[in-house]
This record gives C-alpha cells, structure tokens and sequence, in this order.
C-alpha cells in the first residue's frame, strides 16, 4: 500500500466545482493500484484575499512542503486584479519549489471536434513552458511617471543553467515520445535573449543525438499550430511563448476545459502542482457545469508523476471512451451533461 498526502487548492469559481471529481477519480483508480490518497484543503483563494489581504498566509508555501503534490482548481476572480492571484500564490509556489517545467499536453479527442479544424484533426503534442524565469520576471520599472517621455523597462531573464535545464528536460520528453523537439523564438526581433536560447538548443541537440530538432520563430510558429498541428511532437518555449501557445493549442483541440497543466520540479526535491490551464470562470461558476475534464486530466498527470503511469493511462482511457462513446459532454463540449454526470460518467468507465 502506498499512501501520498496531497494538498488541494480549489481556489476560485469553479476551481471548487472541478476539484471534486478529480479527486474522486483518483480514490477509485489509485483503489485499484493499491494506492491511498490523504488530502489537505486550503482555502487559498480571491475570496481569502478579499477577506484578510493575503492570498495564502505568510508561511503558506512552507505549508505545502511536505506534501507529494499538490492540486490545484484555479485562483482569480472579478474585482482582484489578476497580478495579486498570480504573484500572491502561484508564482510564489512555482518559484520556491522550483517548478521550473510547465508541462501542457494537447490533445484532440474522438467525439470532441476541434471549433478550428473540424473532426478529429491529428493533434497530440506536448507544450514545455519554462516555468521560472524569463519574461515574467519583477526587474524594470516605471521611470518619468506624469513627464511626455514617461516610459516603462521590463527585464527579461535568460540564465544558462535555467534555459539548459528546460531544453534538456523537452528533449528526454521527446525521446520518450516521437523524437522531436520544436523550439518557440523570437531571434530576429528579440536580439539578445532569444539568440542566446538558440545556442543553447544547438547544444541541447548536441547532447541528445537521437532526437531531431527544429528551431521556429514563434509568429510563424502560431500559424503551423492552428493550420496544422499533426507536425509537432514536442514545443518548448520561454515563459511568455510557452504560455500563449499551449492556450492557443487548448483552444484549437477543443475547449479550454479540457486543458491540463503540471508544474513540476523535475528533480523531486520539492512538491510538483497540477491544475487545469483554465480559470475561475465567474461566468458559469455555481451552476454544476464546469468540464472537469482539466482537473482529472491533470490528476492523470499527477499519478504519472508520482509513478504510476498505468493508474494515468486508465483514465486517460475512461475519459477518450466516455467521450467517444456516449453523448455524455458538458455545455463547452457542446453537451448538456453538469459537472457530476460527466465525473460519474468516467467514474462508471473506470
Ligand atoms: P484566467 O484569467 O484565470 O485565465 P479567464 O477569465 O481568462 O481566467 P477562464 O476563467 O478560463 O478565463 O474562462 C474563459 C472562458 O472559458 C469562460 O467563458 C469560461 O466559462 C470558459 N471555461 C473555462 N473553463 C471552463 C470549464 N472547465 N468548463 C466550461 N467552460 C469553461
Ligand atoms: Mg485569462
């Protein structure tokens, strides 16, 4: 028997919708795998912000230490400002648990036609977002505030050690799947930074001799994902490239609802987080809707990390089967399912 503790954060909106069936899928399959979940819930949300100021208590990430993973429903709400959810809880975490990969798969289903390609387009690769540094980063500011010239610097930040890291952990990911890496730039407009992610790829390459690899200008890149997305295998990116493309590619194979996300500190030292990509979703939350597709594809994830690949892959499996054969679909997917009859749906699968 093994036995994981596991923190929950359902967050906001429908982040609390979401959680659940998630967390149901995991006690049915790890039952079957000889594995036991023990949870502990945090309320870490908007609504703890508008309540007390904080997103989480001062010593919040220290909380989560201990835990296996950790899983995440989705933080943001009208009214805070996006920057308070992000900087007051998730990048704290990502960074102190240094999760420097974001690991997005997509995928199209059978039953789930893309909005953009029509029915079942060839689609199944894996976005690599680097998670830590880069672009999103605090060093700049705001200079002749009030003054004609008033100006903005915004520093983004490349280390060896950190775009090495990334490249490699695309590259073994690759190696495990179809042998291909796509690597997202910008190093014609972008003179310093993006040049120097490209050398590194040169000796990523070099490391890595069974996998070929192709660099891509991220605005040209964008277009071959939306037209035809059957060429990739794996796509790494810096922070900003990797996020806007895995939620463009969400968008493409489906529905933003379907869409998971791992934050994962590839050495295991500390807790890695998994959660859907999409957010609170103020406009549907509270009534039984939500797809809780993200959340338990996440929760797959979760157990691929933690070893236990085959316990991911049979609910990968009740999931494609609940949705290529039954109607069984929430409101974003084109259905009329809630929240809880697409969970038993995949429960019953399972
Ligand atoms: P964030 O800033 O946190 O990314 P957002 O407001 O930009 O949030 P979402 O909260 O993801 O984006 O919502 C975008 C749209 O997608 C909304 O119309 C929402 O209802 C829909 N949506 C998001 N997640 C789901 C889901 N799990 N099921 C159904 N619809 C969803
Ligand atoms: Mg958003």
């Amino acid at each position: 028997m093994t036995d994981y503790r596991i923190a929950l954060i359902p967050g906001d909106g429908i982040g609390a919708e979401v959680l659940p069936p998630a967390r149901a899928v995991l006690d049915r399959v790890g039952a079957r795998h000889g594995v036991t979940f023990r949870y502990d819930e945090f309320d870490w949300s908007c609504t703890r912000y508008l309540a007390e100021g904080a997103m989480m208590p001062a010593d919040g990430v220290d909380r989560l230490r201990h835990h296996d993973a950790i899983l995440l429903g989705a933080v943001g709400w009208p009214g805070v400002p996006d920057h308070v959810s992000l900087w007051g809880l998730l990048i704290p975490i990502r960074r102190q648990f240094r999760q420097y990969v974001n690991l997005r798969p997509i995928r199209v289903f059978e039953g789930v036609p893309s909005p953009v390609l029509g029915a079942a387009p060839g689609m199944d690769f894996v976005v690599v977002r680097e998670n830590v540094e880069g672009e999103y980063s605090e060093v700049g500011g705001r200079f002749n505030r009030g003054f004609p010239d008033e100006m903005a610097v915004q520093e983004a930040i490349f280390t060896r050690p950190g775009v090495t890291r990334i490249l490699d952990y695309a590259f073994e990911l690759a190696a495990t799947r179809r042998g291909h890496v796509t690597s997202a730039t910008k190093s014609n407009g972008i003179v310093h930074t993006m040049p120097f992610w490209d050398e590194l790829v040169v000796e990523a390459g070099a490391r890595h001799p069974a996998v070929e690899w192709r660099q891509e200008h991220i605005d040209a890149l964008v277009a071959k994902v939306v037209l035809d997305p059957s060429r990739f295998d794996v796509i790494v990116g810096s922070n900003l490239f990797g996020d806007i493309l895995s939620d463009l590619a969400a968008a493409v194979a489906g529905s933003i609802g379907i869409a998971p996300a791992g934050n994962i500190d590839p050495t295991r030292e500390f807790p890695s987080m998994f959660e859907p990509v999409h957010g609170s979703a103020p406009d549907i939350a509270g009534q039984g809707v939500a797809n809780p597709l993200g959340a338990i594809w996440s929760a797959a994830m979760m157990l691929d990390h933690l070893g236990h690949r085959e316990a991911g892959d049979e609910v990968m499996a009740a999931v494609t089967g609940v949705l290529a054969g039954s109607p069984v679909r929430t409101r974003d997917l084109g259905g009329t399912a809630s929240t809880d009859e697409f969970a038993r749906a995949v429960l019953d699968a399972l």
